[in-house]
């Protein structure tokens, strides 16, 4: 067998570790994420090897990963029954970086120390950093790992100082154990974390590790009904990754079940999305449209956004970066094996492949609220009454195709609904014969609007009218112009050519003539222009805005935001 040697890091691997110890980086509870994920490929590829090779695994199949405490020597172990490394393998995955995400890391790293910028540390949570990141909360790390088939297991040793040791030793099981001296900032005479505290290695896992596939085993203790303690054996994770599995063998109650778990919602999603790409960007997504929104929704610092995995492993919360603004009130969350554990929300900004996530997942949300609309009318309407308002907004924010798909998940009031509401494509197919615009008029509420003398005429001609109570929705129509190369009019505007007896008016004008001049002096300052209406049947007067310049309601818009 190989005799204890002293080996040195190589330059680069040894910069990486000073910045682990000297770390002042505050996230350094990820190191148990890390080192989870890395026990986790391990038994991965023995899986793997399995298939091909059904005696690698002899009598040791049950998948695990055991966590382990030794509180009077400050010790944490994290140990897996995966794949192990052989010597070789030791040398050349611990002792050195080959990897290139933290070479890019160091370059980035380096890069930033030369702009003297003090945040250089920041750096470390946006790479994965790996099993060096046990050196953020230990002062001496030993690795002991056997691989299949061979016959004595390796040990690793490290205080961090430039140097470690390597030598063969006995090890009776294959798989790697990691053992953690902790510094004392982490035990309980510390001032971090407690982490021979076994309450916290719980919430740990719970936190960054719960849907790792394989259980995360723990001894606990808990005092029986006697008084006594007893020990018992934990699984801490669930383990449920939903979306890894296929959608076909999942029951509608098992996604609500879930949805209510993990996004601490007391009411079932209205709607699931649940899909798997697999192709130029892999990745699982299971999203949800909820029943209400939250109440904060519309405040500027509304953040929820999606949760990100990497295989299981948790990446982040609250990603608001993937889906627009205006599909926000999306819950849910996206696994790709392509995000790296320690991604940052500056990386993700230019991520070309998220870019591609993005555009994807947009469509599916709006074609599955097309459909939604066109085959449950009754679920759009709840939909509708809860994020309406933001669909709208996203009207006014997009525009071309992506338009084109949201003016059609629109819903309006109008006079010939009858309480109901009606899509813009509702409203064309009803049109009468020679109609070539689309009327709306902006109010109140049904009965104000029901009650203008500007509507007299169109519910004479029998003319269908949209409600606009919304005070977005003439800044959505101004910006669409038309629909179906129909152009949207107001009823409270201009006139609105409506094939009158245009002679019987000019008659009527000439006797008239004195009593209007009368009018327009006296409200000179209230008023652009004082007209005799071709519109009115029973009402005496009406207020209408010109032809150009903002009208009614949008001036009461803006009146409010200047207050
Ligand atoms: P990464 O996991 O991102 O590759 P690490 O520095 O964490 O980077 O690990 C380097 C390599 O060491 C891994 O790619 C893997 O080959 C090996 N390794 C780490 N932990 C284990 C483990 N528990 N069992 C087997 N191999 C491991």
């Amino acid at each position: 067998t190989a005799k204890k040697v002293e080996k040195k890091f190589q330059t680069e691997t040894q910069k990486m570790l000073d910045l682990m110890i000297n770390s002042i980086y505050t996230n350094q509870e990820i190191f148990l994420r890390e080192l989870i994920a890395n026990a986790s490929d391990a038994i991965g590829k023995v899986k793997f090897q399995s298939l091909t090779d059904s005696d690698i695994l002899g009598e040791d199949s049950d998948f695990e990963i055991w966590l382990d405490l030794d509180e009077v020597n400050n010790v944490l172990t994290i140990e897996d029954n995966g794949v192990g490394m052989t010597y070789d393998e030791v040398v050349e995955n611990i002792g050195t970086i080959a990897q290139s995400g933290s070479q890019e890391f160091l370059q980035k790293l380096q890069e930033k120390q030369a702009q003297a910028k003090d945040n250089a540390l920041d750096l470390i949570g946006q790479f994965g950093v790996g099993f060096y990141s046990s050196f953020m909360v230990a002062d001496k790390v030993t690795l002991i790992t056997r691989a299949p088939k061979q016959d004595t297991g390796v040990k690793w040793e490290s205080i961090g100082d430039g140097t470690y040791t390597i030598e063969e030793v006995d090890k009776p099981k294959r798989g790697t154990t990691i053992k953690l001296k902790l510094r004392e900032e982490f035990t309980s005479d510390g001032d971090e974390i407690d982490l021979t505290n076994r309450q916290n290695i719980k919430q740990l896992v719970k936190k960054h590790s719960n849907y790792v596939e394989y259980p995360i085993k723990m001894k606990v203790y808990e005092e029986n009904n006697e008084g006594e303690v007893i020990e018992k054996i934990e699984t801490l994770n669930d383990m449920k990754p939903l979306w890894i599995k296929n959608k076909e063998n999942i029951e509608i109650e098992k996604y609500n079940e879930f949805y209510k778990e993990v996004f601490n919602d007391w009411t079932e999603p209205l709607e699931v999305i649940h899909s798997k790409v697999e192709g130029l960007v892999k990745y699982s997504t299971l999203l949800f449209i909820p029943q209400q929104a939250p109440s904060n929704i519309y405040s500027e610092d509304f953040d929820l956004g999606l949760r990100l995995y990497s295989k299981n492993n948790f990446v982040m919360d609250n990603c608001s970066k993937i889906l627009p603004d205006y599909l926000r009130f999306i819950r849910g969350l996206i696994d790709s094996p392509d995000f790296t554990l320690n991604l940052s929300r500056q990386v993700l900004q230019d991520d070309k492949q998220l870019k591609i996530i993005s555009k994807t997942l947009e469509k599916k949300i709006l074609k599955q609220l097309k459909s939604m609309l066109a085959d449950n009318r009754e679920q759009y309407k709840e939909f509708w009454s809860e994020f309406g308002q933001l669909i709208k907004s996203g009207v006014d924010m997009t525009h071309g195709k992506k338009q084109d798909k949201l003016v059609d998940l629109l819903l309006f009031p109008s006079s010939y609904a009858d309480g109901e509401m009606t899509t813009l494509a509702e409203y064309v197919e009803r049109m009468k014969e020679g109609q070539d615009v689309i009327y709306y008029i902006t109010g109140e509420d049904e009965i104000t609007v029901e009650n203008m003398p500007q509507m007299e005429l169109l519910q004479e001609k029998d003319l269908e009218v949209l409600y606009f109570f919304d005070e977005i929705d003439e800044f959505v129509i101004n910006k669409l112009r038309e629909y179906n190369d129909m152009e949207f009019k107001s009823v409270l505007r201009g006139d609105l050519d409506l094939d009158e007896a245009d002679e019987d008016v000019e008659a009527e004008e000439d006797e008239v003539e004195e009593l209007l001049e009368a009018v327009e002096e006296n409200l000179a300052d209230k008023v652009s222009e004082v007209r005799l209406s071709k519109r009115l049947k029973s009402s005496a007067v009406c207020l209408v805005s010109g032809d150009v310049g903002l009208s009614m309601s949008m001036e009461k818009v803006l009146e409010k935001m200047n207050q």
